[in-house]
């Protein structure tokens, strides 16, 4: 077992393609790291260094306490899944799972002649770890079976195993579930949130999907153009976004941004967008920035119909009037489009609400759930 760390690690590709800057990030032993961004922003990269398919630049990447740059990527016991899984179609799913092991344990068909008795005892524990690992994933009744006759979950799932079956120090994997389906996908998440959990396997997982971070990583790393964002636990990065690009990042629907001031008045602090005018609470920073310009942040979920019971109380101060201008059904809820003077919202409203389309209503906002992001810098002010 081992942690992963990156020190200061930068790619260049070319001369000018700065595809990681300056990365430093721990992943502890055992951890779930997910690294997560829009295409382009050097997760895969970040990644492939760590296996040994890319060389960095600058820095050092280590496994464990050992300093990895310079060892050869299958001396790094580390086990990588792909989105394209690239099966041995030739191969049942026994001899798929069983490949990698019988390369590295069994040294050649000479040495095998030579060293009949070991090699016996080697198959012999390759057998079991195979079947073991099968049987932790479900796909024991398809060993005899080639690639083609499974369906996409399950090859999925010989992918996992053949990576699983090594226990290497770290698994590597990048975007593994985007080939299935929507349904499928959900219960692939869990299945490998569960799996890592029995395991205990060191795991750095590359999505460019929100939600799967969120739901699986034990910490998230955003990445935005080859420079690590934020790293920490999925509800601090939720609730505490470090920058406008994570606040928008990460939620769905995402976070609504309105162009505001700080500004003081009788000792307190306001944030001002015209019909959006709130008082700043639970933000000692703020205080410091009267005057700037900033981005007020709302997540839509942090707006109610402010005609049904909740938790957040009506008051002069945390309500606004706003037309409906599109009304989506979710089933659990609704998704509004907000319109008011200048400022368009999204709001999630719960169902049950009487707002309809072009009409006007009421709406409450939490206002310990607003974010204050520096105009300029777009750093959370906090
Ligand atoms: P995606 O989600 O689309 O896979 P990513 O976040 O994993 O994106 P990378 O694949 O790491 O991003 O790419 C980061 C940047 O480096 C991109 O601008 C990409 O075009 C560039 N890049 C990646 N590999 C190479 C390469 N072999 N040669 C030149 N540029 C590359």
């Amino acid at each position: 077992m081992a942690g992963v760390s990156f020190r200061n690690v930068t790619k260049v590709f070319g001369k000018d393609v700065k595809a990681v800057n300056n990365l430093t990030l721990d992943i502890r032993d055992q951890e779930f790291m997910v690294l997560v961004g829009p295409s382009g922003c050097g997760k895969t990269t970040a990644l492939r260094m760590v296996a040994g398919l890319e060389e960095a630049t600058e820095g050092d990447i280590l496994i464990g306490d050992v300093r990895v740059n310079d060892v050869p990527p299958k001396d790094r016991d580390i086990a990588m899944v792909f989105q394209n899984y690239a099966l041995y179609p030739h191969m049942n799913v026994y001899d798929n799972i069983a490949f990698g092991l019988r390369l590295r344990e069994l040294k050649g068909f000479v040495w095998q002649l030579t060293h009949w008795n070991e090699a016996r005892e080697i198959k012999k524990d390759i057998d079991r770890r195979v079947r073991e690992t099968a049987a932790m994933l479900g796909i024991e009744g398809y060993l005899n079976r080639r690639p083609k006759e499974l369906s996409g979950g399950q090859r999925q799932r010989v992918a996992l195993g053949r990576a699983i079956v090594r226990k290497p120090k770290v698994f590597l994997m990048d975007e593994p579930l985007s080939n299935l389906d929507a349904k499928l996908r959900v219960q692939t998440r869990a299945e490998l949130i569960r799996l890592h959990r029995s395991l205990g396997i060191t795991t750095i997982y590359v999505t460019h999907d929100q939600v799967e971070a969120m739901t699986m990583g034990q910490r998230i790393a955003i990445m935005r153009d080859g420079v690590l964002q934020q790293c920490d636990k999925p509800e601090v990065v939720y609730q505490k976004p470090a920058n406008r690009f994570v606040a928008g990042f990460i939620g769905s629907p995402p976070m609504n941004f309105l162009e505001a001031k700080l500004v003081e008045e009788g000792g307190q602090v306001w944030v001002d967008a015209g019909e959006f005018r709130f008082p700043v609470v639970g933000n000692g920073a703020a205080k410091d920035a009267v005057g700037k310009d900033v981005l007020m942040g709302i997540r839509p979920e942090s707006i109610f119909d402010a005609s049904l019971e909740s938790h957040v109380k009506p008051t002069d101060f945390n309500t606004f009037v706003a037309k409906v201008d599109v009304l989506e059904p979710l089933g659990h809820e609704y998704v509004a489009y907000l319109k008011c003077g200048k400022h368009n919202l999204l709001a999630s409203i719960e169902t049950g609400t009487k707002i309809a389309i072009d009409q006007e209503a009421r709406f409450v906002v939490n206002l310990e759930q607003i974010h204050i992001f520096d105009k300029e810098t777009e750093v959370a002010i906090r």
